[in-house]
This record gives structure tokens, sequence and C-alpha cells, in this order.
């Protein structure tokens, strides 16, 4: 497949915005690749060049981009820069500035080929080696094809397409139906890599997903935690559990192959420089090959206290990590074991698996193995929460000791329980910004009245409204968020939203924030759990609690069937009471 022709499917796919439209179209493009086609495709579509997890940069930023569009295009750079004014969008001015056709464009394959070389090449002097080569490839490609490389360099393609949407395309694809959905998604939780994914797929079949097991360097996406709303529910509904303090702190799933050792965040992003002292830690460990799943958490030794998520993610934004790690060292608390010495741990019992964790983290101190209490009495459960709490911790999750590692479920293997459950209130919501209103007075000063939210629909791979935003923030507040709202604005609905109601701008969903609200409502308006003639779930006085950039994509905010699962858990509270 040419370039250009892959080029013209995703000028048809950034053309709609109809979801099912996406998937029909992402489904012709891969019914028209080849077995060595479709991995390539399947990167670059996201606007990549390789899996999420692995950092592969091209390295070439705006600046650097304009130099070498000048060089293909025999102009100055200073005219460069005045076309990417005027059209505020760098991919449009290198389709304005190419020609419309061209003859010999090159196949998607050598294209990729080309920007992974580009990647590669670093070290003293490469910055002009990469500007050739880049200037090289565009001399190459017409106006549409030059478009989507350049939005792939700098990391802007805004196709919208989640993963969601790649499987039921691969489904479509290769069986006319979504039926081959679960048994991808089944291979995706374990591989984290749609690519591998959709190579195997055409080169194996859906046999070949069976093959596909967990391995160490490849993430496996995270097991989740579902709510109840105080201990009675938990007891009643796990019987024995076992009991581990909920730290606020980050995600790790460790990995270690050998001397190699990686760190994925939550959202499976490679973090390993960030952490230097978990990962010493982790090649004194005795064993050969692993994958820990544990929650790092800043200490302070002096205070001899846990320094909350804020602080510890704040080591990430700034330069002197080495500093930060003797000054507060990170300390990570495992709960799982996934893997070892060549076996997949997932099917084991909890039980077992954490007894492994016991064990194998004996005398480390960086890496601790989180208490667990073993307990089916409501009473104990409560007392450990409540002495979690006072001790400055979430709250606890109570896990079910025979369960296996189920990842990217959430499901009541686990079940947390923090604070805002077992009080009063009820716990946060995640919810995506997906459009705003320009809003009068006040607030039209910071350039938007109220924000429009929505939570995520992970079966369709949609976004659903859920509430307007107007409250919780400080002045400043509302002007860094619009500061970073404004740069995902776009002219038309993305495909992947549904909404009955249209803001005055519309956004790529992207940014989450963290709301608290009084209630869950039925709402005619808005479309989050919204079934033919049922209403769906609004908000109820909802306020901004948090910007959660740090951790979360889109794709990760409240889902709809945790939305559903929190409106009936307040019911039957209102019924008791
Ligand atoms: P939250 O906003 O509550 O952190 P979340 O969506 O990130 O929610 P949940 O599934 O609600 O994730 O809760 C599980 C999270 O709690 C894990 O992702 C992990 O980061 C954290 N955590 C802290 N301590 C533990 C523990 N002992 N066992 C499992 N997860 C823990």
């Amino acid at each position: 497949m040419k370039f250009s022709e892959l080029a013209a499917y995703l000028d048809q796919l950034e053309a709609t915005n109809s979801r099912n439209e996406l998937v029909r179209i992402l489904s012709e493009l891969y019914r028209a690749c080849s077995t060595d086609e479709i991995e390539p495709t399947t990167y670059l579509i996201q606007g990549r060049l390789a899996p999420f997890f692995e950092p592969v940069e091209i390295g070439l930023g705006e600046r650097l981009l304009i130099t070498a569009m000048a060089t293909a295009y025999g102009m100055a750079k200073e005219d460069v820069t005045k076309a990417y004014r005027q059209s505020g969008d760098l991919g449009l001015t290198a389709q304005a500035l190419a020609p419309k056709t061209r003859r010999n464009v090159p196949s998607a394959v050598e294209v990729h080929r080309r920007l992974w070389e580009i990647a590669g090449t670093s070290g003293e002097g490469s910055l002009k080696g990469k500007i050739d080569l880049f200037a090289a490839l565009l001399k190459e490609l017409d106006a549409s094809s030059a478009k989507h490389l350049v939005r792939i360099t700098v990391g802007k393609m805004r196709l919208g397409i989640g993963d969601p949407t790649v499987l039921d395309a691969l489904s479509f694809a290769k069986q006319g139906d979504r039926s081959l959905r679960p048994v991808l998604e089944a291979a995706y939780n374990r591989t984290s890599d749609l690519g591998l994914i959709a190579r195997t797929l055409w080169a194996r079949g859906v046999k070949g997903m069976d093959a596909l097991k967990v391995t160490v360097g490849k993430p496996l996406r995270s097991q989740l935690a579902e709510r109840l709303p105080n201990p009675e529910a938990v007891i009643k509904k796990l019987g024995l559990v076992g009991v581990q303090p909920k730290y606020d702190g980050f995600r790790v799933q460790i990995h270690k192959d050998g001397k190699a050792v990686s760190i994925f965040s939550r959202n499976l992003e490679t973090m390993t420089p960030m952490f230097p002292e978990l990962v010493a830690a982790t090649k004194d460990l005795a064993v050969k090959s692993v994958i820990l799943d544990g929650e790092a958490i800043a200490y302070n030794p002096e205070l001899e206290e846990y320094v909350p998520f804020q602080e510890t993610t704040a080591r990430r934004r700034k330069e002197g990590i080495d500093e930060f790690a003797a000054r507060v060292p990170l300390r990570a608390f495992v709960f799982d074991i996934m893997f070892r010495n060549g076996s997949d741990l997932t099917p084991m019992p909890y039980e077992r698996r954490f007894a492994i964790v016991d064990e194998l983290l004996k005398g480390s101190d960086t890496l601790q193995a989180a208490p667990l209490t073993k307990t089916d009495s409501v009473e104990v459960l409560t007392r450990e929460l409540l002495d979690n709490i006072s001790r400055g911790l979430e709250g606890v999750v109570a896990k079910r000791l025979d369960s296996p590692y189920q990842a990217g479920a959430r499901n009541f293997n686990w079940v947390k329980l923090k604070r805002n459950t077992s009080g009063e209130l009820t716990d946060t919501i995640d919810v995506v910004l997906i459009g705003y209103y320009r809003g009068k007075g006040k607030r039209a000063e910071f350039g938007a009245g109220a924000l429009l939210a929505g939570v995520y629909d992970s079966d369709k791979d949609e976004f659903v409204t859920i509430s307007k935003l107007g409250t919780g923030l400080s002045d400043e507040g509302w002007r860094a968020l619009h500061k970073k709202v404004n740069q995902l604005e776009v002219t038309e609905k993305p495909a992947r939203i549904r909404s009955i109601l249209v803001p005055d701008v519309w956004l790529q969903p992207d940014v989450v924030v963290e709301v608290l609200a009084d209630e869950i409502t039925p709402s005619p308006r808005h479309t989050a759990g919204m079934v033919g003639d049922r209403p769906g779930f609004a908000l109820r006085f909802p306020r901004i609690v948090s910007i959660r950039d740090a951790d979360k994509k889109p794709e990760d905010a409240t889902s709809v069937r945790e939305i559903r699962e929190m409106f009936k858990q307040q019911h039957q509270r209102a019924v008791r009471e």
C-alpha cells in the first residue's frame, strides 16, 4: 500500500463524525493491508511508530520541521513560518506547500521504516541528519501524504481512534462483524500491543491469539477496583477478603528481565527514568524475570510520613529526580505478581500470588509487600478502614483471595473503600472535558463559561455527556484550565462523542478532571447510560476537585457502567435510610 493510499483513508477518517463510520473505514483499510503492512499501519493510524508503551520519539519538534519543510520545498524558513502562522496547523501548511500529486510515492511500510530511522538517529550532529532525512521523505510525498506525515511527527493526529475502535475494526475486517472483539480484547489486555495483535491475526488467524502470552517488557493492562458503599456490603458480597491499605501514590508495573528493568504507569506509559531507586531495588531481587504490580509513594523519613500523590508526581515534571530521590525517597508497596521466571502467574489465586510477593521481597526496604489482613468480619474491615484513614491513607482495597489477576478488568475481585464512600459523600468521578459554552459575565473573562463533561463507554468507545461544570476552581484554576482546553478546540463534533447538547465549542477528548457531586440523577438531556427511551444520568451540584492530567487518559475516565453501579448503590442507600 502506498503511503498516499493510507493518507486517503486518514482523510476519510478525519472527515467523519460518526463512530460507526470510523469502524467501517478502518476495517476497509485493514482489509487492504497485507500481513507485513498491518502492524506498521496500526501504529501509524494512532500517530505512533510503536506501541504506546515504547518510548520511541521521532524527535523533530515544530521548529525543526519548519526547517525541513523549507529544505524540501526550496523556500525560506521565514516564509514557511508565515504560512504556518496563517493556518495554525503545521500539517495543513505542508499540504499547501507540497505538490498535489507525485509519482512514485513510497509505501506506508517504507515511510514507517524511514521515520523509525529518523527516530534512531541520535548523538552529536544528529539534528542535521534527522532534518535531512525528513526533508528527503517530504520531497517524495504528495500534499495529503505530507499533511499526515507532519501530523504524525508532531504527535497531533486528532483522528480520535481509541483502542476499542481498532479492535472492532480488526474484527470487522476479519470476520465481517464484532464477534472477535472479546478474543482480541483478551490478547490486548495481556500484551497492550495492537500492532502485534493485528499482525498475529493476519498471519495466524484467531487461533494465534492464544499464543500471545503475558511477556516481560510488555505491560499488562491494569486490574482495577469496583466500589461498594461500606464494609457491610463488602463482606456480604465477597465473604473472606484480603484487606490492604489504599496508598495514594503512583501505580507502577515493574518488569525485570535479567538486568533490564522497566516501569510502566497505570496507563502503561514507560516511566523508568522517573524511578531510579525502584529500578535499583528491582535489580537486586533474587529472581531472573518478574512482573510486579504496586503503588509507589514518596516517603519523608524525617517526618515519617507518606507524601501525597500530587507531590509524588511533581517529580516527573522537575529536573532533579536524583535530588528528589535522596530527599524524599520512594517506596513501592507491591500488591501483586503476574509473572515469574517464565511462568504466567495470573491464573493463580490471589492468596498464593501474594505469598510469592511476600517471600520474594523479604529483605528489601524500597520494595515492600503491601500488608494484608485476612478477614470475613465487618468489624475488622471497619477498623482497618478507619485506621488507614487516620494514618493519612486513602482507605482500603479488599480483594477476593481466590481471584485470578484479570488484566484490564474492573470487577468485584477488588473493591475499594475510601473515606468518601464510607462517609456522607459519594466517591469522586473522573470526567472528560468535551466542549464549552461561551458564557457571559465573570467567567467569560477566562475565555469560556460552563464546560461540558462526559464519561466513557468502553464497549462502544464513545464519550457520552453527564454534566455541565462551572464551579470548584479558583480564578487562577479556571484560567489555567481554559488555556489547556483552548488547544483542544475542533470545528466539528469528534466522531467518538455522543451528545444531545451542543456546546459552542467542541473539544478533542483529552483532559480528565475529578468531580465531586451530591447525587447522580436520571436525565433526558444527557447521553451517559441512555438506551432507547431510558433516560441518561446527570450529576447534581458537580464541582471540580482536581485536574487529573498526570495519570489518566480520557479512556481511563469513569465508565458508564460504573456510573450505573453508583446510581444503583445510591438508590439502595436511600431505600435503607
Ligand atoms: P482512584 O481515583 O481511586 O485512584 P483509579 O480509577 O485510579 O481510582 P481504582 O480502580 O479505583 O483506580 O483503584 C485502584 C487504584 O488504587 C490502583 O490503580 C492503585 O493505583 C491504587 N492502589 C493503592 N493501593 C492499592 C492496593 N493495596 N491494591 C490495589 N490498588 C491500590
